[in-house]
Order: C-alpha cells, then structure tokens, then sequence
C-alpha cells in the first residue's frame, strides 16, 4: 500500500502496548520493539484521536507461566475459555515494566485502557479478552465519539495488534495496520499467520509515511 491516505476528525490511533516490558530489556521483550517508538511518536502527531493501551496484569496472572507448576515460558495449557500460551511475568501493575517506554511521547492520547486486569482470563486484544466475550468498552468508546476508522500501531504485531484488528473486523470498524510502526514476537509462524489473516480479512495495510493529517 503506498497511496497516501488523508487523517481527519473521526480516525483514531490505537497505540498498543508500547511498554518496557515488551521493549529490548524487558521481561517480555518483542525483538526490536524500542523502534516503534519514534515512529509512533511522529505518528501520533497527524492524529487529533489516540488511545493508548497497556498491558496491565495482578501479581499471579494465570497467562505467567510462574502461575503453572512444572510449566515454562512459550509452553500452552487449556484454559476454561480454550488455548493459552505461557508468557513470562510481564506487565505487572505499578512496576516499572508495566511502564510505557520512556521516550513514547503522545501527551494529547486521549484514553489509556488498561487490559488483562483479569488475573484468570488473558487479554490480547483491545477489544474482548481472550475469552472472546468480555469486552474492555473500547467499541463502546470509539462509538461514541463517532471514530468510525481505526488506525493500529504498536507490540506485539502477531498477538495485541493482530487480535486487536482481527476483533475491529467483527466489529465492522474500518481498520488499517500500519506495518512498519509494529513488530511481532514471531512464535511458530505467528507473524506469517498474522499478514495472512489481515490480507483474508481485508484488513488493509499502510506505511506510516503515507499517513498525513488533511
Ligand atoms: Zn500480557
């Protein structure tokens, strides 16, 4: 996708997750996560609407594979609601990883939502938790302040911001990746799978260069 596409009143951007735990040195730390950073700080600036999420789990979160003995990271087990993967502790609240990087500079973001709050239920997307049904209120959110096109940039591209679109798509949201402001953890082909799905979907893709506010 190379066109140009003009920002204006009713787009939003929805920053996910850009935090030190999933950045270069974290607990969770997504390969080269720290360059997003810049991008999505210049990103930002072309947008009136952004939303930031955090990952934002209790001590004893049931996705941490501490919370399974015998188990370890990357490791899966069947939760009530289906599959799970097994992460490191990550993202615990009021810890400096739970932290948003540093130098994300987006004062004007208008909402943080915080997800995975549910020590047993895990929360990939922005929108319903792992178990598909509970909503995290953003829809509701973005409805009423008549945001009808969504724009998603952050961590991980494969999980948080692949969920995240794939949810907006049955929420029939106007939804766009921007690639080159997200990076993926890449677990069993995941980030494959995730172009696959977009492209399935017809969730469209931009460079974040090709995004200018009218
Ligand atoms: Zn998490």
């Amino acid at each position: 996708m190379t066109a140009p596409v003009a920002i204006g009143d009713t787009d939003v951007l929805i920053v996910v997750d850009v935090q030190n735990d999933f950045c270069p040195g974290g607990a969770l730390a997504v390969p080269r996560g720290d360059e997003v950073v810049p991008i999505v700080n210049r990103l930002a600036a072309e947008f009136r609407n952004v939303v930031l999420t955090q990952d934002w789990h209790p001590r004893g979160h049931l996705s941490f594979a501490s919370s399974h003995p015998g188990k370890k990271p990357y490791d899966t087990v069947t939760m009530p609601y289906g599959s799970q993967v097994l992460w490191p502790d990550h993202c615990v609240q009021s810890t400096p990883g739970a932290a948003f990087h540093p130098n994300l500079q987006i004062p004007h973001a208008g909402l943080v939502l915080r997800k995975g709050i549910n020590r047993a239920i895990d929360s990939y997307s922005t929108f319903y938790e792992n178990d598909r049904t509970t909503p995290t209120g953003l829809v509701g959110y973005l409805r009423e302040r008549g945001l009808t096109r969504m724009f998603l940039a952050g961590l991980a591209l494969d999980f948080c911001v692949r969920y995240s679109a794939e949810d907006a798509r049955r929420e029939n949201l106007n939804v766009w990746v921007v690639d080159d402001a997200c990076r993926g953890i890449d677990v069993d082909g995941s980030m494959a799978a995730s172009w696959a799905s977009f492209a399935a979907l017809g969730i469209a893709r931009v460079a974040a260069q090709n995004l200018a506010r009218t």
